[in-house]
């Protein structure tokens, strides 16, 4: 028997019991809201496809907004349900006008929810999510927001917006596991849920997984994903330790100096100042230059660049700063390999003017 092959990642501890409501109100304390919590042993994508799932029914009408190719799936997971869908389309890679949004809900006045992501990943658009949980809270409508790609990024104070059900994963910003994710659901969003036709007995029925929060949120049904709750602990844990504020702020300064960095480089950002992603800054390529080409002229340097993802998308760069990315090192390294890349490409790039421009950010 080959028990000289150990790993401490195998044959885990099973994640004690009574430490998954102490998960759940920390995460809780993160999005500033006394909401009820679900936990997931799930990727935050599952999550979203159980949110939807279990708000959609026939006579529900959804106002869906697309800003990525997330919100194209929310759409059709809740017309999969049944729901009569609006789909309120952003212009490719711009982050929706809070002013449609609040339009489309005075054209359909018999609106019951609002599903939108807070910032996307995919293109690194901030859409107004202050504006469009107002706008909602004022007629009733309840809001969801997938919240996965700007917990700890941005501020995100559930309660104090009327966010009704927000969707978060720990693996972007808080520097967690990718297999676990949350929802918190609002009164009102639990009224919409449970009302008549609310689906049941299904891995994406949130109000089968409300049986443990009403049980007293002992042990999640199944079985427990040790590794994945250790993980989010110590997720936990470094994030209380570094506090809330000075992770937002570190994300916050990352996008600023990634973005400055990029202008002084002469290239050109992609979203609008101020409506821009804390996790992700996009840059578009010059005309004439493809995404293939790019890239492999800076693979060598190992940098953490990626080309964007769905429609307008196809010719921006993301340079990542998610997370334990968020930091000078990072900022630095993907603004200057961009720089790189364009000179390998025989392009001008001032590449010393960008590192003054990122340097700018942590002089301390
Ligand atoms: C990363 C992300 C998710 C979650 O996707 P997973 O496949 O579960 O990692 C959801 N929404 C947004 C906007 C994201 O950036």
């Amino acid at each position: 028997m080959p028990f000289d092959r150990w790993n401490a990642l195998n044959d885990a501890p099973v994640f004690p019991p009574e430490r998954f409501g102490l998960v759940a109100d920390r995460l809780g304390r993160i999005l500033k809201t006394r909401n009820d919590i679900l936990l997931f042993q799930t990727e935050a994508v599952v999550a979203l496809e159980a949110v939807t799932a279990s708000l959609a029914r026939p006579g529900l009408k959804a106002i869906n907004i697309v800003t990525s190719p997330f919100g194209a799936w929310f759409g059709g997971w809740l017309r999969r349900g049944g729901a009569e869908v609006v789909t309120l389309m952003a212009e490719p890679v711009r982050p929706i006008d809070a002013e449609a949004v609040t339009a489309a809900f005075e054209a359909h006045p018999d609106t019951k929810a609002v599903i939108f992501c807070h910032a996307e990943s995919a293109n690194g658009v901030l859409n107004p999510l202050e504006e469009i949980a107002a706008a909602a809270r004022a007629r009733g409508i309840v809001t969801v927001v997938d919240a996965v790609a700007s917990v700890g990024g941005h501020a995100l104070d559930v309660d104090a917006l009327g966010v009704d059900i927000a969707v978060i994963g720990p693996q972007k910003s808080l520097a967690g596991p990718a297999g676990v994710s949350a929802v918190s659901v609002s009164p009102a969003a639990w009224r919409l849920v449970t009302a008549e036709g609310a689906s049941r007995e299904s891995t994406l029925s949130l109000l089968d997984r409300k049986a443990w929060l009403d049980a007293g949120r002992g042990a999640l049904p199944g079985t427990s994903a040790s590794l994945e709750f250790f993980a989010l602990e110590a997720a936990l844990d470094r994030f209380e330790a570094e506090g809330p504020d000075a992770v937002l702020a570190r994300h916050g300064r990352a996008a600023k100096a990634a973005r400055d960095g990029l202008v002084a480089l002469g290239a050109a950002p992609s979203a609008p100042a101020g409506r821009a992603s804390h996790l992700v800054t996009t840059a578009r390529l010059p005309d004439g230059v493809g995404m293939d080409a790019f890239l492999a002229a800076a693979t060598h340097l190992e940098t953490d660049m990626s080309p964007g993802v769905g429609p307008g998308a196809e010719n921006l760069v993301r340079l990542n700063h998610t997370g334990q990315r968020a930091r000078f090192e990072a900022v630095l390294g993907n603004v200057a390999a961009y720089g790189i890349a364009l000179r390998n490409l025989g392009l001008p790039a001032d590449i010393a003017a960008a590192a003054a421009a990122v340097a700018a950010y942590y002089s301390g």
